[in-house]
């Protein structure tokens, strides 16, 4: 059977998309499981999104705790003779694969961005050296735990037609000694990077601070309002909040429109924005790497590119 699971609905739905394709070629079914939340209205919207069988594991913690949500999951795996396992790479999920993968013996890829069968082998490819190769990988143990960060599949239509099981079952799980003492918020501007289908960033060609407006000026009459940096601005200047960090080590993005001012583009920034839809870029070095990932380029000064661009816009939304 092939096992899809993420506490992210969203992530899971796109995680379905794969499951259900893999579940068909293999001749199996497709099996996933709600942890924290006796929710038959979720259960069923899985079975919508392709699932054959949803779990409802009964549990005391809504919140997750990694050691019992693993137990859970092997409960599962070993019910279902599970060969495939994909865990949705989000912070939960990058501590549940791992676990996951050293209790049932066997091997965990990582941050997958494209998984496929050549045969029954199963193949799995990540983004490695920075961006600059991809990695073939494949399993010579069972089960194959792979997880699979957003945004990488969408999600399958909704079919209201579909039918599945759904199981509602309480595991015999062992009570963990770790305790969560405090659960603190990370402080955030409440920007969203992540989900917007319009960014505007700059970087380190914007001389101070304030001018940072003329991004969010741009970024306002385009309706799309979310403004993102590179490390620079963000970890050495602090002129924006970590949030608007895009790249390697900020958040990874995948807009309709990302225009970038006074980026270099060095391989970091574009490993966080290279599955954006159109990209367009301004720098005023016809050299700069940027526009070697860009669809439109615009070799010029950003302190008199950005007001023409931003005043041509504003007439044209008119
Ligand atoms: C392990 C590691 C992880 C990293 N992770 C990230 C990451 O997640 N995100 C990230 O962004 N970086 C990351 N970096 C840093 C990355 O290597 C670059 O240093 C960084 O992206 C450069 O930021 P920048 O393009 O804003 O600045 P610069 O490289 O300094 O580029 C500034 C650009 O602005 C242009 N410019 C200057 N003035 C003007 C003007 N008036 N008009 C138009 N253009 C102008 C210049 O021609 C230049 O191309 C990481 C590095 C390491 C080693």
């Amino acid at each position: 059977m092939v096992l899809v699971y993420s506490d992210n609905k969203k992530l899971g739905f796109e995680l379905l998309n794969k499951g259900r394709e893999l579940a068909d070629m293999l001749n199996k079914t497709l099996v996933s499981v709600i942890i924290g939340k006796d929710d038959e209205k979720d259960a069923e919207e899985y079975i919508y999104h392709g699932v054959d069988k949803v779990y409802i594991a009964e549990t005391e913690h809504q919140e997750f705790k990694v050691e019992e949500y693993t137990e859970i999951l092997i409960n599962v795996i070993q019910e279902n003779n599970c060969e495939v396992v994909l865990i949705g790479s989000n912070k939960s999920g990058k501590e549940l694969a791992p676990r996951l993968a050293a209790k049932l013996k066997t091997g965990c890829i990582t941050d997958s961005t494209n998984i496929y069968l050549q045969g029954n082998i199963l193949f799995a490819e990540r983004v490695v050296y920075s961006g600059n190769a991809v990695a073939v990988e494949q399993f010579n143990s069972k089960p194959q735990i792979i997880t699979i960060p957003p945004r990488v599949f969408d999600p399958l239509p909704a079919d209201e037609k579909r039918h599945g099981d759904i199981v509602k079952k309480k595991f015999d799980v062992k009570k963990s000694s770790s305790k969560i003492l405090d659960v603190q918020e990370m402080r955030s501007e409440g920007v969203n990077v992540e989900d917007a289908e319009i960014i505007v960033s700059c970087g380190r060609g914007f001389r101070k601070k304030e001018d940072i407006k003329l991004v969010e000026e741009l970024a306002e009459v385009l309706k799309g309002k979310t403004v993102g940096c590179s490390r620079p601005i963000a970890a050495d200047l602090k002129w924006l909040s970590e949030d608007h960090w895009i790249g390697l080590s900020g958040h990874k993005v995948k807009p309709k429109l990302y225009i970038a001012c006074g980026i270099s583009g060095q391989i970091q920034h574009i490993a966080g924005m290279r599955d954006s839809g159109t990209v367009v870029a301004i720098n005023k070095d016809p050299e700069a790497l940027i526009f070697k990932s860009a669809d439109y380029g615009i070799v010029g000064d950003l302190y008199e590119v950005l007001p023409k661009l931003t005043n041509a816009i504003k007439e044209k939304m008119k």
